[in-house]
């Protein structure tokens, strides 16, 4: 029978951390995330997430439920489109476009399911197996010694296998410098160190902090200034040899056309839970390969997430290719988030420094239902009995 949506739900799903960290901006205590289901009327169903701010998403998803029930989930772009005129008015950038990029994961999920495929193939195929994935860590556990943690932290992440990490500044120039040296010397040369200020720093801070770490090796700097300042970044990337790196606070292919065509970046990192879904990080990765600028997705979320930059990135295009290909890399969040760990099955696994690309049909993965129960507050399965 055609497939016509008939269902969507959410799921509000919130953890309560054991320990605080902080990063440039604030303080993390739990983590919460917005999951939508949507099932067709043959019983098929898929799953998506949104990035930001759960409750507000959640909202965006009910606004736009009337118009997607009844559709025929192979036509995510059609559908797609409806969700983006319903919104255009009022949201060109920001949460109900995570909204609509739910929805949009959700959809190709379903999809995939329904006709046996990985996503990777609904989008054209896969370019690769495996991808190699970063360490997102080295958050700020204690403001007052920032960098407490940092030899054990660092230590775990390269034992797990990891050739990559990612590590948080923008506690002020002098203090960063201060870390990032640290954390150099605790890893040796031979692991990849990117550093991430969640847009903390004016032009002049940022460019200081540039100067002063070129010697360090650093992969990328992730957002150094405010998301606003396009100019700004341009400026910077001709001033640095370290590359810069930024887009999760970007929205849709025209934000990025923005970022693009400003000249803004060395690496762009949509989120596909919040740039508008599969559908149109598909889009973007086009207009990123126009200009020559390389993609490494951002992932902040549950498995689910995960799995959506990794059905991506098997099918990111290589523009020149050559016979070695540098490894594409996922970032893969390793603080304390039990939702990431526990909700999808089957789990993420690192062997010799990399992560196998699931070939299973939709994303590739599950939603463990009952740690969803757990983690939505019902009362229905005692949350340490299931977790522990
Ligand atoms: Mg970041």
């Amino acid at each position: 029978m055609e497939s016509k949506i008939t269902k969507i739900e959410t799921y509000i799903v919130r953890d309560k951390l054991s320990q605080s960290f902080y990063f440039s901006q604030w303080k993390y205590s739990e983590r919460c995330i917005c999951l939508v289901k949507i099932t067709d009327n043959n019983g098929n169903y898929g799953w998506g997430e949104g990035y930001g701010p759960a409750e507000v998403l959640e909202v965006g998803i009910k606004l736009l439920k009337p118009i997607i029930i009844g559709e025929n989930p192979m036509n995510n772009e059609v559908i797609w489109s409806k969700m983006y005129r319903k919104t255009l008015d009022f949201a060109r950038k920001g949460v109900l476009v995570a909204s609509i990029s739910a929805i949009d994961i959700a959809i190709m999920d379903l999809k995939g399911k329904t006709l046996g495929l990985p996503v990777s193939n609904l989008i054209g195929g896969a370019h690769r197996k495996k991808v190699q994935p970063y360490a997102t860590g080295m958050y700020f556990s204690d403001l007052k010694n920032p960098s407490k943690n940092y030899q054990k932290e660092a230590e775990k992440y390269i034992n797990m296998g990891f050739k990559a990490i990612k590590m948080k500044v923008g506690l002020g120039v002098k203090q960063d410098f201060h870390n990032v040296k640290l954390m150099r010397e605790i890893i040796g040369n031979d692991i990849m160190l990117m550093i991430d200020s969640n847009h903390a720093y004016e032009y002049n801070e940022a460019l200081s902090l540039s100067k002063k770490i070129e010697q360090f090796d650093i992969s990328w700097f992730e957002e150094p200034l405010s998301p606003e300042y396009y100019e700004q970044y341009a400026e910077l990337r001709k001033n640095t040899i370290i590359p810069i790196a930024g887009g999760e606070c970007e929205y849709l292919r025209f934000g990025f056309l923005q970022l693009l065509k400003s000249k803004s970046l060395d690496i762009l990192q949509p989120d596909i839970c919040s740039c508008g879904g599969i559908t149109e990080a598909k889009r973007i990765a086009a207009l990123a390969t126009s200009y020559g600028v390389p993609i490494v997705p951002h992932t902040w979320g549950s498995g689910i997430g995960i799995h959506v930059a990794l059905q991506f990135i098997a099918n990111l295009e290589s523009i020149p290719g050559r016979l070695v290909e540098a490894p594409f890399l996922l970032e893969y969040d390793q603080t304390e988030n039990r939702i990431r760990d526990y909700l999808t099955i089957p789990k993420i696994e690192i062997k010799n420094g990399e992560i196998q690309i699931p070939t299973n049909p939709g994303l590739g993965v599950d939603v463990d239902e009952r740690f969803l129960y757990d983690f939505s507050g019902s009362d229905e399965i005692d949350i340490k009995k299931v977790v522990v």
